[in-house]
């Protein structure tokens, strides 16, 4: 009888291996040649929101993880690592974002290495992914501000006050030491109808599902918040341009790939942006102004893109 890849790699001791790899910090998931999802541990769970009955025996392509790379494209079809480990042979780590339950990214490192019987035949792959979003210090963080009342109630991120006395220091240090500083001034695209249709509860979700993408994929120096209803703003330190239209760019696939799962199928949003980086005589309102009108011609093109300030 041909071993299965569970069989293989969980030996004569199911128990302790479970055991043992439930105990990781890292997602665990073994798949078989069809990429149908045979074991998944606590780690998975807790990263992906999936338990294992949700996702075991399931294709890892089936409206899942759906892993995108840093340019927001699907690799389910063309860049799967668990796909290229067992056609190659050979193990592969990449940097991609994977879907949560919940609809938002989570960037992860991932390592897929293929599995083999006793005779060399590749009967699976293992995937092992860990979050790089470092969650710690920045729950941290988050509990010494909702105690100081700069977080917005909604989202959790920070609000408009928060924003504002973040800016005016990083303004204050550009201005006196010339260091980099941008900002991206996004606002989310027909936010209206999406109320009108989905109700205003769903709504939030939608909102909350925006904040999450945006703050677990942004750079631990960097401050994501919520200006006012669907607006959100990036402070974005120690950037040229062409980094922070990149980074903008990024922000707009990712929330662009972001689905939220409700009774009718999944559900998205686009985000229109501005962005501009600091002068010497910027004010905090001036910055903001000019990243808001730059968001406005991002409408006027059509929405879901990017506009800089002319180089
Ligand atoms: P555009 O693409 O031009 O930005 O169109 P829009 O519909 O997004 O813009 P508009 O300013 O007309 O509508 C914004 C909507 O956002 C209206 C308001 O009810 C909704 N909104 C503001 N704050 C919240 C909130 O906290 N929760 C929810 N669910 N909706 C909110
Ligand atoms: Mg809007
Ligand atoms: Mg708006």
């Amino acid at each position: 009888m041909v071993a299965t890849p569970l069989q293989v790699i969980v030996g004569p001791r199911p128990a302790l291996f479970r055991e043992i790899v439930d105990g990781f910090e890292d997602g665990v998931y073994l798949v078989d040649p069809a990429r149908r999802i045979t074991y998944w541990n606590r780690g998975a769970e807790r990263l992906t929101g999936y338990s294992a009955g949700e996702v075991i025996g399931h294709c890892c392509a089936d409206n899942l993880l759906v892993h995108v790379n840093d340019c927001g494209e699907v690799l389910c079809r063309t860049g799967c690592p668990l796909a290229a480990t067992m056609q190659g042979g050979k193990p592969i780590e990449a940097q991609i974002y994977l879907h949560h339950k919940d609809g938002h990214r989570v960037p992860v490192r991932v390592r897929a290495t293929p599995m083999r019987d006793d005779h060399g035949h590749i009967i699976g792959a293992v995937e092992t992914f860990s979050d790089v979003s470092d969650q710690l210090a920045i729950q941290q963080r988050l509990d010494d501000l909702r105690r100081l009342a700069m977080l917005d109630e909604v989202t959790g991120l920070a609000n408009r006050r928060y924003l504002e006395i973040a800016l005016r220091a990083r303004l204050e240090e550009h201005q006196r030491y010339g260091s980099l500083l941008g900002l991206i001034f996004a606002d989310v695209d027909n936010f209206k109808a999406v109320n009108d249709k989905l109700g205003h509860p769903t709504g939030d979700r939608v909102l909350q599902m925006v904040a999450r993408t945006l703050t677990a994929t942004s750079r631990p120096f960097d401050l994501v918040g919520r200006f006012g209803g669907e607006e959100f703003v990036v402070i974005v330190v120690n950037v040229d341009r062409r980094r922070l239209l990149q980074i903008a760019e990024r922000y707009r696939s990712l929330v662009e790939q972001s689905k939220l799962k409700l009774a009718g199928g999944l559900f998205g949003v686009t985000i229109s942006a501005g962005i501009t980086l600091a002068t010497r005589r910027d004010t905090v309102e001036s910055l903001v102004q000019r990243a808001d009108a730059l968001m406005y011609l991002s409408k006027a093109k059509g929405r879901n893109q990017v506009t800089a300030d002319p180089a």
